[in-house]
């Protein structure tokens, strides 16, 4: 292991340890990645020093949450290349908030019979759900982009799609399954050509890869704190200023009002307006202390070595046929992750022999049943990386596969060998 990835793994103290006798791999990072030090501390020094409601108080704790708060918005604006800074940056709880809070502020208030929301094949249950729904209740037509045997979209079907009445795309910009990198500034630009809003679950890209909102041209920009080295229970949505202040708040309550009498009320100025009630203050701080360290690390740097580990993954289960890969083949950009199914063997069985050793990936359908059924599969083991995985992290993969492999095999040889000889 080189020094630069021993040190980042040093600010992850998890990473040190043991499941049962086995050290620990862990390769679930598209569920849910860890938290270095310089995160936790966080919450930490919030709650021994200012932990205090934000944007209530006059006093001296509230004042110095509430800039930490509102910093903490700026920084994230910046770090996804939103140059309006806060006021284009809301906190939600997650990606799928996120796409709930357009999903209500647009699409239930905008869209209607005749309309429709183009979205594509490979989406993740937060958006396809959602956008569905949507549809269901407006009388909107919702249309599906085709993927191609290689895990790419068909981007002759998308401009098929787009077409005048044509009121959203909403696009994942890193399928959680394929690993396929969509090129979501040419279907943005697709879409604003027919006047359709542009809608990107970033919940996959923004921990992996440098995202800018801007040169996407993205109207909105969802991701998550728990994908990219930060706490769960907070995420962003990025959206245009303009479109924020246009929107219909999602949630009513305290904090997103300007004034409010017994007959009337008018709303606060965005962000605040989409973050009813008592926010997530420290984990929003948390997580802007989860980009500084990533800029620390470098996103350069986070890119490229995903593209490495991932390359590496595809050729070591390249080399077993009767191991299946989904998406694009090697050699093709992907992000970190490999999806993928053992011949004859369920992968949650895989999945639990796997962890026996120590190693845990996820196993089903990743919440993209649809995307499943697309590829006629019932679901894929997929192992997931992060900056601080190694070679040798995917070399145990693939001999805990083989081992799991044989344990099955000659489990079922024996059942056989009951059958026969008893
Ligand atoms: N979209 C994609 C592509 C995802 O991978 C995920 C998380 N698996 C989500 C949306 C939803 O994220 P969250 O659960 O944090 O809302």
């Amino acid at each position: 292991m080189n020094e630069a990835i021993a040190a980042i793994r040093d600010d992850f103290p998890v990473l040190s340890r043991s499941v049962g006798d086995e050290p620990l791999v862990y390769l679930d990072n598209a569920a849910t990645t860890q938290t270095p030090k310089q995160v936790y501390d966080v919450f930490e020094e919030f709650y021994g020093t200012y932990n205090a409601n934000v944007h209530r108080g006059i006093h001296t704790l509230s004042h110095e949450a509430s800039v930490a708060y509102e910093e903490a918005h700026d920084r994230l604006a910046a770090f996804v290349g939103a140059s309006g800074g806060r006021e284009e940056m809301v906190f939600t709880k997650n990606t799928t908030e996120g796409i709930n809070l357009v999903a209500y502020g647009v699409g239930l208030n905008e869209l209607g019979p005749g309309d429709n929301v183009v979205t594509t094949e490979m989406e993740h249950h937060a958006s396809l759900v959602t956008w569905q729904q949507v549809a269901k209740r407006t009388g909107a037509e919702i249309r599906y982009v085709r993927v191609d045997d290689d895990g790419q979209l068909d981007m002759d079907h998308a401009a098929d799609l787009i077409d005048d009445d044509t009121k959203l795309l909403s696009v994942v910009h890193v399928s959680n399954v394929l690993g396929t990198v969509n090129p979501v500034a040419e279907l943005a630009e697709m879409a604003h050509e027919r006047d359709a809003l542009v809608f990107v679950d970033g919940a996959q890209a923004v921990p992996n890869r440098r995202v800018d909102v801007e040169a996407i041209d993205a109207d909105f920009y969802a991701f998550s704190g728990h994908k990219m080295a930060g706490p769960t229970g907070i995420g962003c949505l990025y959206g245009k200023k303009h479109l924020l202040e246009e929107m219909e708040p999602f949630l009513y309550g305290g904090e997103m009002i300007r004034h409010v009498t017994y007959e009337d009320s008018t709303w606060n100025r965005p962000p605040w307006k989409f973050e009813a009630g008592t926010p997530p203050i420290a984990e929003g701080i948390a997580l802007a202390a989860a980009a500084d360290y990533l800029e620390e690390v470098g996103m350069d740097f986070v890119e490229e070595r995903e593209n490495e580990l991932a390359q590496y993954a595809l050729e070591r289960l390249g080399e077993r046929e009767d191991v299946e890969v989904y998406g694009p083949p090697a050699g093709e950009p992907r992000s970190g992750l490999v999806a993928f199914n053992l011949d004859g063997i369920h992968g949650h069985d895989l999945s639990a022999l796997l962890d026996e050793r120590g190693i845990a990936v996820r196993a089903g359908d990743h919440c993209t049943q649809p995307l499943h059924d697309r590829l006629d599969i019932p679901g894929s083991v997929r192992a997931s990386f992060y900056v601080y995985n190694t070679k040798a992290e995917i070399d145990a993969l693939l001999d805990a596969v083989d081992a799991a492999r044989d344990e099955l095999d000659s489990h079922l040889d024996s059942q056989y060998h009951d059958l026969v000889y008893d």
